[in-house]
């Protein structure tokens, strides 16, 4: 029996064509991907659907929460058994993790994308979607979580990150690096992700903002959010986890009117740890109920905060739901 894999298309530059005259890259009216023949193995059959048709900037959690739907629903009523989504890479790391938190079928799912259009020299699209495929249709690749391949590298939906405005080496898992390498024979996994994290997301309805530290940053910004209509919001802290003197009256105002802040690291490295007792240091900042983060970026942190919001406000649950 054939092992039946579905590619769900969602627009991204792997998608798109770069104009000869202007040199502009943009979608057009037919997607390129679908008119290329992708020769797998003869044990797999492949089925197409292009979902939507968008840059990734474009991309929201709602369309998110529709792609996560959309899996679990043709892995159960249609049987397929390896899910390969094409995305632009701007936000593809936050498609990938809000999936990885979201989906509950253990069929493989692996995003890919591309740094160059579908007309360019040296396009890496049809060569990473062929590797996906080979990827989603190993059965190795079940129970690691959403995936990520580009490059003959296959990463995780929860460390990867892009790291590079054009290289076509831009994915990368800071720390930790890629669980497994593809090549011409097919996929070689070399690590096992060593924990799950999973929510029944049924809506996708909190605000959360994300916010980066930087020296001097004074405390307007957060009195500023407090007065809208916020529900959350991700602080990317410096070092380990400290901000200015001038910021924390602003967090502690935020906590004041019980709006949850989640703590991240600006360093691309390392978790972040209440370890400083001096004015803004993490210590501090624990006193007031920040919570901190296990080492997720900004973006990932942000879409966790979005999804945990959907099942409680409370601080110490989301503080432990983050330790995961
Ligand atoms: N700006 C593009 C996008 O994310 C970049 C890409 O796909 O590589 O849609």
């Amino acid at each position: 029996m054939k092992k039946k894999i579905m590619i769900i298309h969602t627009g991204g530059t792997i998608s798109m064509s770069e104009d000869e005259q202007t040199g502009a890259v943009s979608p057009g009216e037919r997607n390129p991907l679908t008119t290329i023949p992708l020769v797998v193995d003869s044990h797999v059959e492949i089925e197409s659907y292009e979902l939507f048709n968008l840059p990734s900037p474009h991309i929201t959690t709602k369309h998110m929460l529709e792609l996560s739907m959309f899996i679990d629903h043709h892995a159960v009523e249609n049987a397929v058994e390896g899910f390969v989504i094409t995305h632009g890479t701007d936000t593809l790391e936050e498609t990938a993790f809000f999936l990885d938190l979201s989906v509950q079928t253990r069929v493989p799912i692996v995003l890919t994308g591309a740094m160059r259009s579908s007309n360019e020299i040296g396009s890496d699209g049809p060569y990473n979607l062929l590797a996906s495929v080979k990827v989603a249709a190993s059965e190795e690749a079940r129970n690691k979580g959403v995936l990520v391949v580009l490059n003959d590298e296959v990463h995780t939906a929860k460390n990867v990150t892009k790291t590079h405005t054009s290289n076509i080496a831009t994915f990368q898992s800071p720390q930790y690096g890629p669980i497994g390498i593809v090549t011409k024979r097919g996929a070689f996994f070399h690590h096992s992700p060593v924990a799950e994290d999973k929510y029944h997301v049924r809506a996708v309805t909190k605000n959360v903002m994300l916010l980066k530290a930087y020296a001097g940053m004074d405390s307007s910004i957060f009195h500023s959010l407090k007065d809208m209509k916020i529900d959350g919001v991700v602080l990317e802290a410096l070092g380990q986890g400290n901000i200015p003197p001038t910021a924390v009256a602003g967090i502690k105002a935020l906590r004041d009117a019980d709006i949850p802040v989640v703590m991240v690291s600006r360093c691309f490295n390392g978790i972040v740890q209440d370890i400083y007792g001096y004015d803004g240091g993490g210590r501090k900042l624990k006193e007031l109920g920040v919570i901190f983060s296990n080492g997720l970026n900004g973006q990932k942190a942000r879409i966790k905060l979005m999804v945990a919001l959907e099942s409680t406000k409370d601080t110490s649950e989301l503080q432990l739901l983050f330790l995961k």
